[in-house]
């Protein structure tokens, strides 16, 4: 019997575990030590004014530095992280990590205006996060007015009575919130207007087919002005190049972000990112 219960383990193995599933748990055992070992990090991506091009912020994207797999983005964990759970210590750590850079920075001398936070939907569930982004801001020192939540659509819509309630427990603590990737989701801008968001992000799939695209053009244009009428400020991802930066800024964008001023950088290479940025600005202007 021993032998025949082997045997079928062996078949469901052979049969089952496909490519796809063990990586899935090798990806699994390994997030979770992936905190304690130390291996996760995160690259800072400039946001900058689309008039200036003035350096207004940064955005704090994680990566895993896997001892076998090299640097994983985020797309290939994030995932499983919600899944598993695990992403509530590790949205905790990025938000603790984040603020503490930006002390570092200011400590430094280098004043970065803003410092931009993704959350995750299952952070958002959590009953203890309010209480957290309250101690971060405490035990860091962070002016709360120089952090930057970012949630999606999905996470208001879900439950928007509560999120309506926790969003402005997160504005009384002082900090700026953003909705992210707008236009992927199913809100309007006029089911978006209860919430009380300071940013609206432009998804980058928009962004794309600017200027060339009639109808990204199209909704883009149509995007910021009514998200400025409702007082958003209005922030373009995935800008690649000056063409839409251009057509951005004639549109009344206030804010770029994307590959055509830099990809996300790890954080000791952003004070040299600034210097030849402001060169780069210096020289455009003369
Ligand atoms: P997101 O928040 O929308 O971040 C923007 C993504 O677009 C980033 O990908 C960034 O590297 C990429 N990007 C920026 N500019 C350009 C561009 O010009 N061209 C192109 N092709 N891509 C550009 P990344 O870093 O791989 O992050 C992917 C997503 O993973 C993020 O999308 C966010 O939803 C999630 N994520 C990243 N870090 C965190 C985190 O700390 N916590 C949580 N919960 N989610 C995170
Ligand atoms: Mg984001
Ligand atoms: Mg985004
Ligand atoms: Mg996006």
């Amino acid at each position: 019997r021993a032998k025949e219960a082997g045997k079928n383990t062996y078949q469901f193995f052979d049969a089952q575990m496909n490519a796809q599933t063990f990586e899935r748990l090798l990806m699994e055992s390994g997030l979770r030590q992936a905190l304690e070992r130390g291996e996760f990090e995160l690259h800072y991506q400039p946001q900058v004014a689309c008039d200036d091009h003035q350096l207004v912020g940064v955005e704090a994207l994680i990566r895993w530095r896997h001892p076998h797999l090299g640097l994983v983005s985020p797309a290939r964990f994030i995932p499983l992280a919600e899944e598993t759970g695990l992403i509530k210590p590790i949205g905790a750590w990025v938000l603790r990590e984040a603020c503490r850079q930006m002390t570092e920075w200011d400590a430094a001398g280098l004043a970065i205006p803003r410092l931009a936070v993704n959350l995750s939907a299952r952070q958002f569930e959590q009953q203890s996060l309010l209480h957290d982004v309250a101690e971060v801001l405490a035990s860091t020192g962070l002016e709360p007015a120089r952090l930057d939540l970012e949630i999606t659509e999905s996470m208001l819509m879900q439950n928007p009575q509560e999120a309506v309630l926790l969003l402005g427990e997160l504005k009384a603590l002082g900090v700026r919130l953003s909705i992210d990737d707008f236009g992927t989701g199913y809100s309007s801008l006029s089911n978006l207007k209860r919430f009380p968001l300071d940013y609206l992000k432009i998804d980058r799939s928009f962004i794309e087919g600017l200027p060339g695209d009639e109808d990204s053009a199209a909704i883009t244009e149509a995007i910021i002005a009514m998200a400025r009428k409702l007082h958003y400020t209005v922030i373009a991802e995935g800008v690649e190049t000056a063409e839409q930066g251009a057509f951005l800024r004639l549109n009344g964008c206030a804010i770029l972000q994307g590959y055509y001023f830099s990809k996300p950088l790890p954080a000791a290479n952003l004070a040299g990112w600034l210097l030849k940025h402001q060169q780069r600005c210096q020289a455009s202007l003369t």
